[in-house]
């Protein structure tokens, strides 16, 4: 997989898998529709009670390829501790500097986990800092358009719905590439949280029933402070009733 490059889309999150539980399905729709993606991991996951860090970044790797981004890449910020001091928004500054996004996807800064937390308030922030052409770096001033969050614990009303009926099934597929992580009948690792089978049919029946908010099979819900501007109101509800 390439290095660092310019993208259309960045997508930032704690720990490998966060981006691919949560928008996984809409990476892979934004690539067919020939967008570029990248995706970056603020740690290595070396807290997490599965899976040694190389493990994870093998298995994040494999999850990027399958959801067709141009890259992934992981930062060491620390898992368990996540820093948000003036060099961690550096670092995050010169991510975006290099990538140029359009758009960046983070988590909703307030969740169950603080290093989701600290995420959502990281990216904002450095989103906004990295287009003072004043904060003078290697790289040139570039402000995304919108900072938009993907939803993870806490749910918060989204803003948007996208359709990711199509693009569910390769979704899946990436996370069952997070082997260590997930159900695994032959694993002797402890038993946690996301291990429990459970945990895959609650992302099933979350991505259904957002999708129903919209009138589709499979949904991907979004928050954002800033509306998406709509030109076709009535297209925007086609497909359903007021449920
Ligand atoms: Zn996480």
């Amino acid at each position: 997989m390439n290095e660092r490059q310019p993208v259309d889309l960045l997508f930032f999150g704690a720990h490998a898998d966060d981006v691919d539980l949560s928008a996984g399905a809409t990476i892979v729709k934004m690539v067919k529709s020939g967008l570029r993606v990248g995706m970056v991991d603020l740690t290595h996951g070396e807290m997490g009670t599965r899976g040694a860090p190389h493990i994870r970044k093998r298995e994040a790797q494999a999850a990027a390829r399958i959801l067709g981004a141009s890259f992934r890449e992981q930062l060491d910020l620390g898992d368990g501790n996540l820093r948000t001091d003036r060099a961690a928004e550096l670092e995050i500054i010169d991510v975006i500097r290099r990538c140029r996004p359009s758009l960046v996807f983070t988590s909703w800064p307030d969740d169950r986990h603080p290093d989701h937390t600290r995420t959502g308030r990281l990216v904002t922030e450095a989103s906004f800092y990295a287009g003072l052409k004043k904060l003078e770096t290697d790289l040139p001033a570039h402000r995304p358009q919108a900072t938009i969050y993907y939803l993870q614990n806490y749910m918060i009303p989204p803003s948007f719905v996208v359709d990711v009926t199509a693009a569910w099934k390769t979704k899946m597929r990436a996370i069952a590439a997070f082997k260590s992580q997930f159900h695994d009948p032959k694993s002797k690792e402890p038993q946690t949280f996301i291990s429990d089978p459970r945990f895959l049919q609650m992302i099933e029946a979350r991505g259904g029933h957002f999708g129903a908010l919209i009138g589709a099979t499979y949904g991907e819900a979004f928050v954002t402070k800033q509306p998406p501007r709509v030109d076709d109101v009535i297209g925007a509800y086609g497909g359903r009733e007021i449920l």
